[in-house]
């Protein structure tokens, strides 16, 4: 049997107006339903209303996990640097690794992430091949300083995630787990009423290289997505390096001498930055064969094709065009450009404040130049790999376009954490190995915003029953009266009986108010009582999904949710 909750008690400030700051739907509707507040820049407060809600996606999320075999734990949040020093992500994960440093002068980090802490936690203690595989799940508070904040609960700097991590002994073994894990991702997406397309992605910073995203359809989405009627479907993203550049602490250029260093690599190397923090120059010509300068981040084989999608007609210039426009291969950057150059960059380098660059000039790179103090960037681009209209690499169709949130992901890491942090069982013949890995991610804040985002209309939200902060809402519509009150009071506790949540509007407002709040909240189900129908023994329905109402006996209204 569930509570009765009461709109008269409960701590859920209903806003009329759209809060100024708000640019999506589900944003302003979870702030002016009372269900969140914002403390800081990317960091929020869930109210009784919108924590229900996200309580509920949770316990979605823990069954599904439990269903598989996979194991709850808690880690902290709080994690020692060693253990990122160890994997070699203290320098490559950048800015947006919240970083602190203790009383006594040891490195911390906010956790955005847990392949660190959990390899650690198992090493020297999962041993043997008897005991794999092994999947062990948390849900918890996740914190990425990301340059913009922004959309609410989309993209918050404080956020809650169920992270799992799966040991394996095999590649076989670990595909059986992933493909576990993906259809329990459909089937969350499913429980939380989304339309969503499972699509091929990017390892991104996690360093996978299997991987699916969960993308919520929806126009608000900052992901941009091509499909097929085939079935196919990707990430626009897809074999983009995500990675940025590393923030240095040179507040000024800083010319320094790199003897003999002339790829991304040697640079890396060079510097004792991973390699994945550096800008690759491409310099080319357009179709009218004019300089084009084109940055993006990381070295990556997908670069040219990226380039001729910025720049219509682009082509590399030949070494010795290079050297006609005075261009050094090896020690390029957009500092000391010949004039007239065009420069072209990606738009995931967007406020990165200290680039590593090139001189234009052998043996020397600039540490610490800025965009916009430095050099400007005449086009900052989305560089796709794939775009709507392409033709689909299965079946040749042309692919259709649309956009998504991505609220999930599964990726199969490989060895990646295990053979840099020394965790390793031993097979029947005692024979070590580094553990076979997978992680997989569900954004738990961000899918409640992605509901709300696809199941909302002019009036408020539209809550899908399960995820619904309680099911039905009676609005009596005299409070006080002898018999709406008294009636309206029965039928609360008799639909809590059959065991759903229900909400009654206790409060002394006018009726509108009610009404108008009822739908803002968007509990799925309304039932107004009144003096006339009482005297008929009826009550309203409404569907708050379809507007439909209908009278119902009060007899038969608690037999209709059976
Ligand atoms: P994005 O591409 O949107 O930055 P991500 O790929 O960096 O996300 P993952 O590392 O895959 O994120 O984390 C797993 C899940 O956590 C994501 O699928 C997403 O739902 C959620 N998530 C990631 N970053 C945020 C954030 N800043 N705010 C809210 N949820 C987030
Ligand atoms: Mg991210
Ligand atoms: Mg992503
Ligand atoms: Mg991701």
């Amino acid at each position: 049997m569930s509570e009765v909750m009461r709109m008269s008690k409960l701590y859920a400030p209903t806003l009329k107006e759209d809060p100024a700051d708000a640019e999506i739907a589900s944003h302003k509707l979870m702030l002016r339903a009372g269900m969140i507040r914002k403390t800081a820049s990317g960091v929020y407060t869930f109210l009784p209303l919108g924590y229900k809600v996200l309580s509920k996606v949770e316990n979605i999320v823990r069954e599904e996990m439990d269903k598989i075999g996979a194991q709850e734990i808690m880690m902290p949040a709080l994690q020692p640097a060693e253990l990122w020093h160890e994997s070699g992500r203290w320098d490559d994960y950048g800015p947006e690794l919240m970083r602190l440093v203790d009383r006594h002068d040891h490195g911390f980090c906010l956790g955005p992430t847990h392949e660190e802490l959990i390899t650690s936690l198992i090493r020297n203690e999962l041993r043997s091949y008897k005991e794999l595989p092994c999947t062990l799940y948390q849900i918890q508070v996740k914190f990425r300083d990301e340059i913009r904040p922004r959309l609410g609960l989309f993209r918050s700097r404080e956020f809650i995630m169920k992270d799992a991590y799966s040991f394996h002994a095999t590649q076989e073994s670990l595909q059986e787990t992933y493909d576990d894990m993906s259809r329990a991702y459909g089937t969350i997406c499913d429980r939380c009423g989304l339309d969503y397309r499972p699509v091929e992605a990017d390892g991104g910073q996690i360093g996978g290289k299997v991987t699916t995203e969960f993308m919520a359809l929806a126009p608000a989405g900052e992901a941009e997505l091509v499909h097929c009627t085939c079935g196919y479907a990707a990430n626009t993203e897809a074999g983009e390096c995500l990675a940025r550049p590393t923030e240095y602490e040179a507040t000024e250029l800083k010319k320094i001498h790199t003897p003999g260093v002339r790829t991304i690599e040697e640079l890396a190397e060079f510097l004792g930055i991973p390699e994945s923090s550096t800008v690759k120059a491409l310099s080319g010509k357009d179709a009218e064969g004019k300089l084009v300068v084109m940055f993006v981040p990381g070295d990556h084989e997908l670069n040219e094709i990226k380039a001729e999608r910025a720049v219509p007609g682009f082509e590399l210039l030949t070494d010795e065009e290079m050297e006609s426009f005075g261009l050094h291969k090896g020690s390029m950057g957009p500092v000391g450009l010949p004039e007239g150059a065009r420069i072209v960059a990606a738009r995931s380098l967007k406020g990165i404040s200290h680039w590593v660059v090139g001189a234009n000039e052998d043996d020397y790179h600039y540490v610490g130049a800025e965009e916009g103090r430095d050099f400007t960037v005449d086009e900052w681009a989305d560089l796709c790999v794939v775009k709507p209209g392409d033709c689909c690499p299965d079946c040749g169709l042309p692919l259709s376009g649309s956009r998504g949130i991505e609220v999930s992901q599964v990726f199969q890491l490989g060895t990646r954490y295990s053979e840099t942090m020394g965790a390793t069982f031993h097979d029947e013949d005692g024979v070590e190995h580094p553990f076979i890995m997978g992680c997989y991610g569900v954004g738990v804040s961000r899918t409640v915003a992605a509901i709300v985002e696809q199941h909302n209309d002019e009036n408020g939200i539209q809550w899908p029953f399960n995820v619904a902060p309680a099911h039905v809402c009676i609005i009596p519509l005299t409070v006080g009266d002898d018999e709406v009150q008294p009636a309206a009071e029965k039928l609360a506790s008799e639909i809590a009986d059959f065991g759903f949540d229900v909400v009654i509007d206790d409060r002394k407002e006018r009726a509108g108010v009610k009404f108008a709040d009822a739908d803002l909240i968007g509990w799925p189900l309304q039932v107004v009582i009144g003096k006339r129908g009482l005297a008929e023994g009826n009550v309203e329905v409404k569907l708050r999904r379809t507007g439909q109402k209908k009278d119902v006996s009060l007899s038969t209204i608690a037999e209709l949710l059976r």
